[in-house]
């Protein structure tokens, strides 16, 4: 059957947008908060101070207007006197005949139930603990207020509870028996208010800021988990240290804690003095995290503290301005990793994900640009075009004008806006006043959606070399016309040799064509272009398969060189699928030189090992013009992985061997490394010896990086049910892990065994759906299994949209993200995309359907 289904008008529900354009400040200023919480899980009652007096920016007269949802309105007065005002479904109209043409005061007092919130937005409660989570718009679940990021007051709290361990924002300056009070001496925006009441212990530590400010460090985690925060601890030692030296930004408070909760929509969230994490950014040891785990968690602590100044000091004005803290603080977040690890490494792993998530974003029905102009939900941009795209654009920047400009600028960017909310055209400014660049063109990476394309020509004639750069725009829904950008192509030459003749210079490609002169040269030269990957572009050049592997023998830029050989695989693995080729000669050779280097970092060979994922192919297969065939492609990443095993299997045993790691463990860059490079050798080897290594590897292992990729090697050969086993009868107990476990079967399921398996782990006790890491675990995981998701019987399309529309009553913002796994659906062919439309129509048409999920399964269904 190939017909798509009639197309009728999907009933959704109202959808208003918000549009950038409609942007006015806010009628009133305030100034001060103080609010009291009397916590209870079913009736906590909120009492609010509001410090307010009309904006003079846009005169007297007008109403006042609080978000709230959810409350029950117990009472409210303006300077003491009671008024009896009935709430709408989402918030509270004071006429402004009822409010003084001077400063006054508003009291509220509002009901909530935190053991009924489900959705993890407001005050919530989470094993046995309250917390919150109010980015982007959860405040208003709390109290009446001004719940938008461009009003920022300094904060008061008072928490009455019977918990032992009562926490807020800012520094500590009362406590008693069942009660303490946290003043925040810093204006922050409702975004960032923070309170934790639990039964909880802290690891501590103390850190002296470079000006000589003691501060205390806690990580408060339940009974039974201290033993676990050593490294999230020593990640945030390093990060206040290297956001002094590198920005010169110290920490401004008395106090630092971080709580780990476990039923968390997101990583991590930087409420000022007291950021709260997903359990897993934050609990690792040797035996219950992997290298990857605890190269996450060095990240996400970074992240979120660094977000103290680029988020919190100097803000957002309005949503459409999110990648502002976003983008420059993943930009930042990378940089620190890059220092800590290695920057080679970093930046490869960096761009996977950018061309694993945010191309396929930024080419599909979910497009929009870094800066978007409407949104319905802003839930649904916390996308990787504001995070990962939002970096590249930073990159970017500091690339065209140079260390010292970039340096420049952020220093009067933080001299210019701290304690301010503060907009994209604000940070360009400073760039243009501190380097005297006109960014004007620049701006249109921030303005408008889409991948741009690089195209490259060279000649050679009379001893010069001339490199043609082009670039075009594909068209993206709803954007019919974008501009020119201005894309920086860092290009190097090398001599027929291997000898570099011309160093890494950065090309400015503005126009729509541009061409490029080299003089001088004895030979023509083999360009390495786009090195370190300077602009998030498609790069299209048509490269014989002699000039990749002469780039991934003796490029001197290591992304380029690690690019070489991934294109290389891509081509090998491309003729397999479209015309059936044997696998190349040429490049196995080419990577068993890598991969046998010794010169080169082992996380770099690791690397270099790693095959292109499926939906990877598959994006590449439709970019050139095929449809993908996902039984094809998995069975030609197959048939290449067996081919790689067979060309290295005579060196396999003493790579392994050579990359022991004698000592005790260490989650270090050079370990990992190391047990990266002898564990991608153990899977090749898996393929070859029937699993024996990896069983005795599983056996041995003593610690988790080991132990799960040993079990991963057995599961990619279709065996390790034993292991998978043990794995359970040991780790039963700890969530965390056996998060992993869930989520490894859901992976290497046989594509025609994903829908089955799936059944059978959801219909365990164990399987909490309502906590968001255990149904991540599993139907977030489900497209990651690619051949299995796009089976041809549509059963896994049809089972994430059943669980999609069973957690959306209960957790919008995670079913929402979920959904993202259909936005590729016009990839692929006529039958597949007819059942993915049918699954969205019918997301669509459920009655009750939350504005989360209803916007983002119109907007793929429209794409
Ligand atoms: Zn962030």
């Amino acid at each position: 059957m190939t017909q798509t289904p009639a197309q009728t008008a999907p009933q959704m529900p109202a959808q208003t947008a918000v549009k950038l354009a409609d942007y006015q400040p806010y009628s009133h200023v305030l100034d001060r908060v103080a609010l009291t919480f009397h916590l209870s899980p079913q009736a906590t009652r909120v009492q609010a101070r509001l410090h307010l007096a009309p904006n003079p920016a846009r005169g007297s007269g007008l109403d006042l207007r609080l978000d709230g949802e959810n409350l029950v309105l117990i009472a409210l007065a303006v300077d003491g006197q009671r008024l009896e005002l009935q709430p709408d479904a989402t918030g509270l109209t004071i006429p402004a005949h009822l409010l003084p043409d001077a400063p006054f005061v508003l009291e509220t007092e509002v009901e909530i139930a935190p053991e009924g919130n489900t959705a993890l937005e407001g005050l919530y409660m989470s094993g046995g603990m309250y917390c919150t989570q109010c980015e982007a718009e959860g405040f208003r679940k709390i109290t009446f207020y001004p719940d938008r990021p461009d009003v920022m007051a300094r904060f008061h709290v008072r928490i009455e509870s019977d918990m032992p361990v009562l926490l807020s924002n800012g520094n500590p300056v009362a406590a008693g028996p069942g009660w303490a009070e946290w003043d925040d001496p810093w204006p922050k925006p409702a975004y960032l208010f923070a309170l934790v009441a639990g039964d909880l212990v802290a690891h501590s530590d103390r850190f002296t800021t470079q000006s000589g400010r003691d501060v205390a460090l806690n990580i408060w985690v339940r009974k039974g988990d201290e033993g676990f925060c050593a490294y999230a601890m020593d990640s945030l030692i390093r990060s206040m240290r290297w956001d002094e030296t590198a920005y010169g930004r110290e920490y401004d408070l008395d106090v630092f804690n971080i709580v780990a909760v476990d039923d968390f929509n997101m990583g991590a969230m930087e409420n000022k003095g007291l950021n709260i994490f997903n359990s897993k950014y934050v609990l690792a040891s040797p035996e219950t995290a992997t290298d990857e785990d605890f190269a996450r968690i060095e990240a996400i602590i970074a992240h979120e503290y660094f977000h103290n100044w680029t988020g919190n000091r100097i803000t957002c004005r309005d949503w459409f301005q999110l990648c502002l803290k976003e983008g420059l603080t993943v930009f930042r977040d990378q940089q620190f990793s890059g220092d800590m690890r290695s920057h080679a490494v970093k930046r490869i792993e960096d761009v996977l994900m950018l061309r694993g998530r945010q191309f396929r974003e930024d080419g599909g029905p979910l497009a929009h640009p870094v800066r978007p102009d409407a949104y319905v939900e802003i839930n649904n941009f916390y996308t990787a075009t504001i995070y990962e795209k939002g970096a590249e654009v930073i990159g970017m920047l500091k690339r065209l004008v140079g260390d010292a400009g970039y340096k420049a600028a952020l220093d009067l960017y933080f001299d210019r806006h701290d304690g301010a909310a503060a907009t994209i055209e604000d940070w360009l400014q400073v760039f243009e006043d501190a380097t005297g660049r006109d960014l004007t063109q620049f701006k249109r990476w921030y303005t408008e959606a889409g991948t741009p394309q690089v195209s490259v020509r060279d000649d050679w004639a009379d001893g010069v070399y001339t490199l043609t750069l082009a670039q075009t725009l594909p068209a993206t829904p709803g954007q019919p016309h974008k501009g020119l950008k201005v894309i920086p192509v860092a290009v190097g030459l090398l001599n027929p040799n291997g000898d570099e003749v011309v160093p890494t210079t950065v090309l400015e490609l503005t126009e729509a064509q541009q061409s490029f002169r080299f003089s001088g040269l004895a030979a023509r030269p083999v360009p390495s272009i786009l090195r370190g990957f300077s602009a998030p572009v498609v790069l299209n050049r048509a490269v014989s398969a002699d000039e990749r592997a002469f780039l991934l023998a003796h490029d001197t830029d290591p992304f380029n060189k690690w690019e070489a050989g991934r294109a290389l695989a891509k081509e090998v693995m491309a003729h397999m699928i479209t015309d059936a080729a044997p696998v190349s000669r040429n490049w196995l050779a080419a990577l068993a030189r890598v991969a046998l280097d010794h010169g080169l970092d082992p996380a770099f060979r690791a690397l270099a090992l790693r095959l292109p994922g499926e939906d990877d192919m598959a994006a590449t297969l439709a970019a050139a013009g095929h449809v993908p065939d996902p039984v094809a492609v998995h069975a030609a990443r197959q048939a290449l992985a067996d081919a790689v095993a067979a060309e290295l299997a005579p060196v396999l045993p003493g790579l392994i061997a050579g990359m022991a790691t004698p000592g005790p463990f260490s989650p270090d860059a050079a370990q990992a490394g190391r047990r990266a490079l002898r564990n991608a050798a153990l899977a090749l080897l898996t393929r070859r010896d029937g699993g024996a290594a990896a069983r005795a590897a599983f056996a041995a292992a003593d610690n988790m990086t080991d132990s799960l990729a040993a079990l991963v090697a057995l599961l990619e050969i279709g065996a390790g049910a034993p292991e998978l086993a043990a794995f359970e009868a040991r780790w039963q107990a700890d969530r965390l892990v056996m998060d992993k476990w869930f989520m490894l079967q859901v992976l290497y399921a046989a594509p025609q065994d994903l829908a089955a398996v799936v059944r059978r782990l959801t219909a365990r006790p164990d399987f909490d759906w309502k906590n968001p890491n255990r149904f991540r675990a599993v139907i977030g995981a489900l497209s990651a299994n690619h051949a299995g998701f796009h089976h041809a019987d549509g059963a896994a399309y049809d089972l994430l949209a059943d669980w999609l529309l069973r957690l959306d009553p209960k957790n919008p913002q995670t079913a929402a993200r979920m959904s993202t796994a259909f936005e590729t659906w016009p990839r692929y062919d006529a039958d597949r995309q007819a059942l993915i439309r049918r699954a969205l129509q019918r997301i669509l048409t459920a009655p009750g359907l939350s504005r989360d999920l209803g916007e983002m399964a119109a907007r793929m269904a429209a794409g």
